[in-house]
């Protein structure tokens, strides 16, 4: 899933500025509605998003609050025939939430659209994050964010990603990640982090980015897909897939980019019950 961005995008330097006060000064909890949870969405959540059997009960309700906000902010949209279900809306709302469970601040601030097609698609026309260039993907994608408030999601991916909670791959925790990484204007790897994380941050995920880079190249194997070997953006967005789809492994053969995306996200979900097999 490349990055592909629009050819309509924000000026970067002021959103960055706009959204990195915004953040910082929000230390606020982030508003719920005030109408209970819809009685079918622990149904739905239980059969469709597996990852979150591991969340003890007060998360699994947050989670859902947090997902009652997203779906009353953003606008979730069927194409190529479609019809958008409210399992539909809710799996993608909790599945994108999971990532916010314990991060302070607005629910994706600058996604305004999330687009949904019944199967894999391919983009009419996109540019490369950094060079602006051009570019077509090799074939059919799973996923896309824009830096202009747009998610594109192939929903066959979005279930099977959600199925098999230990593979490392879930199209929405990778592409709301890239949505994180996006917050400040610029897709490089580094959303917007707390005070004091940011040298530590730097440093161990452009470490493990190497690191990543000469695995690929030599085909040696990991537990981070040789995809995140793309540029930094990609890479955190699979470390996010992998943070919570592959816990165990990745704390036992990146401790230290476990221990920074455990901060970050502020989740252990090497520690949940059951745990998520890796
Ligand atoms: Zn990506």
């Amino acid at each position: 899933m490349v990055v592909l961005l629009a050819l309509a995008c924000f000026a970067g330097g002021f959103l960055a500025i706009s959204t990195l006060l915004r953040r910082l000064s929000w230390r606020r909890q982030i508003r719920f509605r005030a109408e209970p949870i819809p009685s079918g969405w622990f149904d739905i959540l239980d059969r469709c998003v597996p990852l979150a059997r591991g969340l003890a009960a007060d998360e699994r309700e947050r989670l859902l609050r947090l997902a009652q906000v997203f779906l009353a902010e953003k606008h979730v949209e069927g194409c190529g025939g479609l019809v958008v279900t409210e399992e539909m809306r809710v799996t993608i709302a909790a599945e994108a939430c999971l990532l916010l469970l314990h991060l302070e601040g607005p629910c994706y601030p600058t996604l305004r659209t999330v687009l949904i097609y019944p199967h894999a698609f391919v983009p009419k026309l996109a540019r490369a994050p950094q060079t602006g260039e051009i570019v077509m993907p090799a074939g059919p994608l799973s996923g896309q964010s824009w830096r202009n408030g747009v998610v594109v999601l192939a929903w066959d991916d979005v279930v099977n990603g959600a199925r098999d909670v230990a593979d490392g791959h879930n199209v929405v925790l990778h592409e709301f990640a890239h949505q994180l990484d996006q917050e400040d204007g610029t897709p490089d790897g580094m959303p917007v982090l707390v005070s004091g994380a940011l040298r530590t941050w730097a440093r161990v995920l452009s470490e493990e980015y190497e690191r990543l880079r000469d695995d690929a190249v030599a085909m040696r194997p990991s537990a981070l897909d040789a995809y995140g070997a793309t540029d930094k953006a990609e890479f955190f967005a699979v470390a996010t897939e992998t943070f919570f789809e592959r816990p165990a492994r990745l704390v036992r053969e990146h401790a230290g980019l476990y221990a920074e995306l455990k901060r970050f996200y502020g989740q252990d979900p090497a520690r949940w019950a059951p745990p998520a097999a890796s």
